[in-house]
């Protein structure tokens, strides 16, 4: 997982030109990058061929060194754009409508911030959310509306700092409630007070109170130890209607799988996959969309039996190519007959195998990226003088100064949302954390001003930084059920503070 992620870069973007029209660009490449970067239409566009940068293979060399040398060439899309419009800076989405700095989010309308939201309206800074609609800093919750600051809840509205409820409807601070109405810290209140209550979350002094008051009512109330609906033999996290699953997280209607996610669509007999929905037959990819029979490749969609592809459309029978489109039989993007192909490629497995390459995936060293700029960071943390010492490459973060009219330190903004004026646009703010200055368009003061909620004070960066850190890891680990002292698989390692109870433990608690 660490080598797949290490060539994934979702949020360190850049500005440059494209090296084949000029234009300015945001893209995941630095303006040094080695190789030619193109914006979206000249990429695919015919005016270049990416078979002129074929090349014999050397079967006294690393195969990977070959692959390593072919990526230095041929030039790469600047970044991975949904082709629907009106979603620029939305990278990696698909199915998306008018969305601002989204990130690997499918069907999304309207929505700003968002991470592996899945089917999303009008959404804003929410993590792996689905058929959510109005909802705010909300993570792995399932058709809630008009919400807020919620973990875990399913089919619900008016939901603010909530955690695990399910049906509910204007609560505030509650956890594990199933078809409540008016709760407030898991107590029945009147409409009157709740309103009240619900008023002051538009300022940002009361959001943090009702944030600390809400850690500490948590961990008093059981925590469910997984989050496995409609599924048949699954083991591992955040799983719906999934069958014959083992170790996979954040993810729906598999089957047949190990060691998958996310993926928020139908995917079958697959195992060591990211991102990569409506295939079958993957094995160690990241990101193979709507493919089959791939191995050890990336970003390739529409495409069938690749191994070590990076970037290829819409092809078929593909050995360590790359930048191919509505191409077959081409190994390192040389053109080869159907039994020329045939008669090599077993011939590089065989090489790959003496020098112990096939089976593994490119090696870190050899990505495109920076450790830092990709998500091998977020899941594998590593500070920069071990990721140098391993010989893979670091980057210091910069950012251009805006040209605004006013730079604001966050924590002069004002406290309550409608003292916000319309101005904030205009303005660059420094976060209240890391310094960094960020800005907020129209449509994000306008979400603000209709949900009644403060604008944030963090960089939209550390902002999804903490989101992530409301996750658990990917992994799974074995302790016993705090009420019936069942060995049980959970998320939350051992030696975390939260009560865990077993599934069957805490429906009892709950019902
Ligand atoms: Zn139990």
């Amino acid at each position: 997982m660490q080598r797949r992620f290490s060539y994934r870069n979702e949020r360190a973007l850049y500005r440059r030109t494209c090296d084949q029209t000029g234009n300015p660009l945001i893209s995941f490449y630095r303006s040094d990058a080695p190789f030619k970067v193109y914006e979206k239409d000249a990429w695919w566009s015919d005016a270049w061929d990416a078979l002129s940068y074929g090349r014999e293979v050397n079967l006294s060399q690393s195969f990977f060194d070959q692959i390593a040398n072919l990526r230095t060439v041929v030039p790469r899309l600047g970044m991975l754009l949904s082709p629907d419009e009106g979603s620029a800076y939305s990278p990696y989405c698909m199915y998306t409508k008018r969305c601002y700095m989204c990130v690997s989010c499918v069907v999304n309308e309207d929505s700003l911030y968002c991470y592996q939201a899945n089917d999303a309206k009008d959404c804003a800074d929410c993590n792996s959310v689905t058929r959510c609609e109005r909802c705010y800093e909300c993570v792995y919750c399932f058709g809630l509306q008009t919400s807020a600051f919620c973990k875990d809840c399913e089919n619900g509205s008016g939901l603010f700092f909530c955690q695990d409820c399910k049906g509910c409807t204007d609560c505030i601070g509650c956890k594990n409630l199933v078809n409540k109405k008016l709760h407030v810290f898991n107590k029945p209140v009147s409409a009157e007070t709740f309103a009240a209550l619900r008023a002051q979350l538009s300022s940002q002094s009361t959001l943090a109170d009702i944030a600390e008051k809400c850690r500490a009512l948590s961990l008093t109330l059981p925590t469910r130890s997984t989050h496995i609906v409609g599924c048949e033999n699954c083991t591992g996290d955040h799983l719906r209607n999934c069958k014959n699953v083992s170790a996979c997280f954040d993810a729906m209607h598999l089957e047949d799988c190990s060691f998958v996610c996310p993926c928020p669509q139908p995917t079958k007999d697959t195992h060591d996959a990211h991102y990569s929905p409506q295939s079958e037959l993957i094995y160690d990819c990241m990101s193979a969309v709507r493919s089959s029979r791939m191995r050890f490749s990336l970003h390739s969609w529409d495409c069938d039996d690749l191994s070590y592809c990076d970037e290829c459309y819409n092809c078929k029978h593909l050995f360590g190519c790359i930048g191919l489109r509505h191409k077959e039989y081409c190994i390192l993007n040389k053109q080869y007959t159907k039994e020329e192909y045939e008669h090599l490629v077993p011939l590089i497995i065989a090489h790959m195998r003496e020098a112990q390459e096939w089976g593994e995936y490119f090696p870190i060293a050899n990505s495109p990226f920076a450790y830092n700029e990709t998500i091998a960071q977020d899941e594998f943390p590593l500070a920069k003088e071990e990721v140098l010492a391993r010989g893979w490459q670091w980057q210091e973060k910069t950012d251009d100064m805006p040209k605004v009219t006013k730079i604001i330190p966050a924590m002069q903004l004002p406290d309550s949302i409608d003292a916000i004026p319309d101005d904030v646009c205009n303005w660059a703010i420094e976060c209240a954390v890391t310094k960094r200055p960020f800005k907020i368009i129209k449509q994000e003061l306008d979400f603000y001003r209709s949900m009644r909620l403060p604008v944030a004070r963090l960089h939209p960066d550390e902002r999804h930084h903490r989101r992530m850190t409301l996750r658990n890891p990917r992994n799974l680990w074995r302790r016993p059920c705090a009420t019936c002292g069942k060995e049980m698989q959970t998320t939350y390692a051992p030696e975390r503070p939260e009560i865990v109870c077993c599934e069957e433990c805490y429906l009892k608690e709950v019902y």
